[in-house]
């Protein structure tokens, strides 16, 4: 069984995931069939996605009408017609074990004998699932994430029993319909992201429990010093505290006393109107970047997270690549867990882990045998060489293969840029530079004047004021990097742009290729998405520049 003889997609359930599911699929071009119990819920769920394709159609992101891709997308209640030509089945039934294993126990009485089984639960043992067939090497975890028309993350795991064909199979498959896989190699609960993510949240809710740290303080210098898209408090809100709480309690940790006593309250979020923060009679999140302070201890977190990040690798669960993706993708990190700690320098992660462990002789700081072992085998980070990764020699030494930006460059990074909003002075300045002495490109009272209104006419001049935004990314080291801009593939214009709008750029590389005979060169190509202060995207296309 491979990708090639994938054709027809069974999704179960068209709740929330289920009915995003079916859309990513039949947006890639295969066929669909999504089934519920009740006929009430497959309507809904196919309405949600009529809804959402229109939505997509409007920003002009379908290459075809919402029709067509309906037309992929079949509904039934009738668990044996969905499943019984399918070649790949997706479960999205609610979270019990006992309705997953009345799925299974039917998909192996009807689905074909070579088709895949996933099931994209958040937190049940794929093996657990997996035991309701006789099949169990044909069952994987594909967990999405919420949106799934938007996220573009799936893991891949592997229960006790799945066979490395069903896995790479699923792999593959997923990356035919435009998502980034990981593969979780062990059925650990939790998988890869949330796992990591967990001490995100919890351990900034010890520190506020002890009373070390302010909510608002943790959030804001987690926010605007180290540059997470959410505060910890914030997200603890919004996924709701009680999962939070239930979560812990189920896997007999102790629990941050805040948890406890907001889950007593019934303040378990915005769900409830009321959690960490006051969403009825207060504005929510409403931290700012004056509530971040230095005494903040951040690296109390950060080393939480790459210690869970080093058991997994140690324990053969994922690599540090998987993980750092999936917390970019899964969770917006602006680096994954690996990558920053060997920026901070594992070494210093060590140290603040083990003053902890030494403080409360708790369990959540036990360091990995793995972190240990990098960090006494001289592998401390970034500044010695390699850590989690292998880096440069910092010696400016014998040309190495590795040095340079290229290479710290992977398929899938992703980086939005901040906001640069554009001027009457950049419509003269790019009439001036592009030698483009058109009146409508130079004189703003006349553009105005003319057909275009206030819109700038030039897709080139935004692109250039979005280039002076790219240099940022990574820091500017990329403005160092570029050797050679190789050019732009189908620039499109999707918007106009008006003097005042405010463009930030969504980059994500979608191709690298080494260049054989320069040592460290390599070309790579970006998919870029330029949107406007309303997150419409304005221009989108593809860039490719030769990078050392
Ligand atoms: P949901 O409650 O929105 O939808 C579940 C749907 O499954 C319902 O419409 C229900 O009627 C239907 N259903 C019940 N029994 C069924 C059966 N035997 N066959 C087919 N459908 C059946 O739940 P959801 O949020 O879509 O979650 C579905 C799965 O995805 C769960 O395992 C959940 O853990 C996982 N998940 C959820 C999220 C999330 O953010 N909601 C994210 C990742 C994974």
């Amino acid at each position: 069984m491979t990708l090639d003889d994938i054709g027809h997609v069974a999704v179960l359930g068209a709740g929330t995931m289920g009915h995003g599911i079916a859309e990513v699929v039949a947006l890639a071009g295969y066929d669909v069939t999504m089934r519920d119990i009740e006929t009430e819920f497959v309507e809904a769920g196919y309405e949600d996605i009529e809804w959402s394709l229109e939505k997509l159609d409007g920003s002009g992101r379908l290459g075809e009408s919402p029709d067509d891709v309906l037309a992929r997308i079949e509904t039934t209640v009738d668990l044996e017609s969905a499943v019984s030509d399918a070649d790949f089945v997706i479960e999205a039934a609610p979270e019990e074990l006992e309705i997953k294993h009345g799925v299974f126990e039917a998909l192996d009485e009807y689905a074909p004998a070579h088709a895949v089984l996933a099931s994209n639960t958040s937190s049940l043992p794929i093996t657990d699932i997996a035991a309701a067939t006789d099949r169990p090497d044909s069952v994987v975890g594909t967990h999405f994430f919420n949106p799934p028309v938007k996220m573009d993350l799936v893991e891949v795991i592997y229960g006790e029993r799945t066979s490395d064909e069903t896995a790479e199979t699923a792999s593959d498959f997923v990356e035919s319909i435009d998502k980034t896989p990981i593969y979780v190699r062990k059925d650990v609960r939790g998988f890869v992201v949330n796992n990591v993510l967990g001490p995100f949240v919890e351990e900034a809710a010890w520190m506020v429990s002890e009373g070390t740290a302010e909510i608002r303080e943790a959030d804001a210098t987690m926010v605007h010093e180290r540059e997470y898209p959410m505060g910890p408090f914030e997200l603890g809100d919004l996924t709701g505290i009680d999962v939070s709480y239930r979560v812990r309690v189920e896997a007999e940790r102790p629990v941050p006393p805040i948890l406890e006593s907001k889950v007593d309250a019934g303040a378990i979020g915005r769900k409830t109107g009321k959690g960490y923060y006051d969403y009825g009679s207060d504005d929510g999140a409403n931290y700012t970047p004056e509530d971040a302070s230095e005494a903040f201890d951040w690296l109390r977190i950060e080393a939480r997270m790459s210690n869970e990040a080093a058991k997994l690798i140690g324990d053969d669960v994922a690599t540090p690549e998987a993980i750092d993706t999936g917390l970019r993708l899964g969770a917006g990190f602006p680096e994954g867990p690996c990558r920053r700690a060997d920026g901070i320098g594992l070494d210093a992660v060590l140290e603040k882990l083990d003053a902890l462990y030494e403080s409360y002789d708790e369990d959540r700081y036990n360091v990995s045998p793995y972190l240990r072992e990098l960090v006494e085998s001289g592998r401390t980070g970034k500044a010695a060489g390699a850590g989690f990764y292998e880096y440069a020699e910092t010696d400016g030494g014998t040309g190495t293969e590795e040095r340079g930006v290229f290479h710290e460059i992977e398929v899938g990074d992703t980086d939005v840029t901040d906001g640069r909003t554009i001027t009457g002075a950049d419509v003269t300045n790019f009439a001036g530079v592009s030698g483009d002495f058109n009146h409508i490109h130079m004189d703003e009272e006349r553009m105005r004047e003319s057909i275009f209104g206030e819109r700038i006419a030039h897709g080139m001049l935004v692109l250039s004021a979005a280039t002076g935004l790219i240099w940022q990314y990574r820091s500017l080291e990329m403005r160092d990097a570029v050797v050679a801009f190789y050019g732009l593939d189908d620039l499109r214009f999707r918007k106009p742009v008006y003097t005042g709008d405010t463009i930030h750029v969504k980059m994500e590389v979608v191709e690298t290729t080494p260049r054989p005979d320069g040592p460290g060169n390599g070309t790579v190509t970006f998919a870029l998405e330029i949107k406007n202060q309303r997150d419409e995207v304005v221009i989108s296309c593809e860039m490719t520049s030769l990078l050392k």
